[in-house]
């Protein structure tokens, strides 16, 4: 069973100018709920009227151990599993509540707005620092990244993480977006992918 997922915001430079955000200093963290979660295959549901949801490619981590205060150095040996993670993103919903100076996190939470792929095992020594990203729509490129590109890497993000919420077994980190988010529409097949980790594929339903 997975517990909180951890979010990670303005992960990538190009993904934040194409959202005309400012730089942030500190990562930022939000959470979606578990229940937003849904496997390779499963539909994506779009409830009438939401307006624009986009897809965000993401690495994710999945917590093995708990830890709090984790150094950088001790962080990684928390992590038991690695997944390819899709933050679907109801934007219309966020830019409002973004403006509005109000929380979004119904933005993020929705049922089916977490896709992510079956989980492998993460190794000692696979590197996190050097995967490339992948999102297609209808087999058509929308986002092609790599985790270099990552403002914060891997092991600050659970560190810093760590530092304010104890992590548990079954949490999950989902490490941010590169650049190339795009409006998803009824309709479409949209599958994340990393190399060596795995891909997540969904048909997106409107009600
Ligand atoms: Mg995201």
């Amino acid at each position: 069973m997975h517990g909180k997922i951890v979010c990670i915001g303005q992960n990538y430079w190009e993904h934040i100018k194409e959202l005309h955000n400012e730089v942030p200093v500190e990562p930022v963290i939000f959470l979606k709920p578990a229940s937003s979660l849904i496997s390779d295959g499963e539909e994506i549901v779009i409830p009438a009227g939401l307006g624009r949801v986009d897809h965000e490619v993401e690495l994710a981590l999945v917590i093995g151990t708990a830890g709090k205060n984790l150094s950088g150095l001790d962080a990684l040996k928390h992590v038991s599993h690695l997944a390819v993670f899709n933050d679907v993103t109801a934007r219309d919903m966020q830019n409002a509540a973004r403006k509005a100076g109000m929380p979004w996190a119904l933005a993020k939470g929705l049922d089916t707005f977490a896709p992510m792929s079956a989980p492998i095992s993460f190794e000692r020594g696979m590197e996190l620092d050097n995967l490339d990203l992948l999102l297609t729509v209808n087999g058509e490129v929308r986002q092609k990244g790599t985790t270099a590109d990552m403002i914060h890497n891997s092991a600050v993000l659970i560190a810093y993480v760590s530092k304010w919420m104890r992590l548990e077994p079954g949490d999950i980190i989902a490490t941010g977006t590169p650049k190339g988010v795009s409006p998803l529409h009824p309709g479409d097949v949209v599958e994340a992918s990393i190399p060596g980790v795995g891909r997540v594929r969904n048909r997106v339903h409107g009600l």
